[in-house]
């Protein structure tokens, strides 16, 4: 059971790869919170992963959905209208870029790796805020996930920087063709969580040990303190929030120079 009280709404999740993932985190607090569920699977390899997590969650629509490949995330919003005819939130948490753009300079970085990244990663943000428009006719909630290095060059991050800066700019002026209708957009910028998709940045462990160092609260973040955002973000506890990037990272973000 959450405080927060989500019985009747449905949402969509995309970005679950395992348990460790942070949409699976949200997903847990929405399901608790009494939420319906549309979640997605990137593909047949993936699916065994996701099957499991999204019948712990309850009566979900499970559903396969690679970004990349054109018609599957219309597909997804064409079910969901089918089932359930509404959508209330969604929550994007999915990026990606090659391993030789992640791995290497911005400066010698593809047009076409770049591309690629900034499709999958930020694009299909602003894909899903056009799909899920004819749904949220009541309003809605549209959350995904980014990351300081959105903001500051953080060593290691490359090419992911420049796209999360996209996305976090994205969120500002989705947030201003949408309020209108009520639907509110919003990023959680997360302080660094062990997960898949961090295991394929280098150094991520130094990461972790720079923001225990660091930040504020002197630890790292739990998945759960960003899923528990997610969480409020969906909820009309946060009904005049739009547009907002809003940091979830143990007060990472506000330091300047730290001596110990
Ligand atoms: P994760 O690996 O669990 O999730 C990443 C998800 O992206 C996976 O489910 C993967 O299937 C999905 N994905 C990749 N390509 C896709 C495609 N073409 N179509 C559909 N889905 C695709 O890792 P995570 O850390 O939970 O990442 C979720 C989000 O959180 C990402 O946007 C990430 O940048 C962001 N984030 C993570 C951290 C961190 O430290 N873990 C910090 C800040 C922000």
């Amino acid at each position: 059971m959450e405080i927060i009280d989500l019985k009747g709404r449905k949402g969509l999740i995309v970005g679950i790869a395992n348990e460790h993932s942070l949409a699976w985190s949200a997903a847990r607090h929405f399901s608790n919170a009494g939420a319906e569920l549309a979640i997605t699977y990137l593909n047949d390899k993936a699916k065994p992963f996701v099957e499991p997590l999204a019948r712990e969650a309850g009566n979900s629509l499970l559903l396969p959905c690679d970004v990349s490949r054109p018609g599957q995330l219309k597909t997804v919003f064409e079910t969901i209208e089918r089932e359930w005819g509404r959508l209330d939130f969604l929550l994007h948490s999915i990026a990606w870029a090659r391993k030789e753009d992640l791995h290497g300079r911005l400066t010698d970085c593809s047009a076409d790796g770049f591309a690629q990244s900034m499709l999958i990663s930020c694009h299909s943000f602003i894909q899903m805020a056009k799909l899920a428009e004819p749904l949220m006719d009541k309003g809605g909630s549209l959350i995904t996930l980014s990351f300081y290095g959105a903001e500051k060059v953080v060593d290691h991050y490359n090419v992911m920087g420049p796209v999360k800066a996209a996305l976090e700019a994205s969120v500002r002026y989705l947030a201003h063709e949408h309020g209108k209708k009520s639907i509110r957009v919003n990023a959680i910028s997360a302080g660094a969580v062990a997960t898949r998709a961090a295991s394929g940045l280098q150094h991520f462990d130094e990461l972790l040990n720079e923001t225990r160092r660091r930040a504020p609260l002197r630890r790292t973040v739990e998945a759960s303190e960003v899923g528990r955002t997610a969480l409020i973000l969906a909820s009309d506890y946060m009904s005049a929030v739009t547009g907002e990037t809003l940091y979830v990272d143990a007060g990472f973000h506000i330091q300047g120079m730290v001596f110990h």
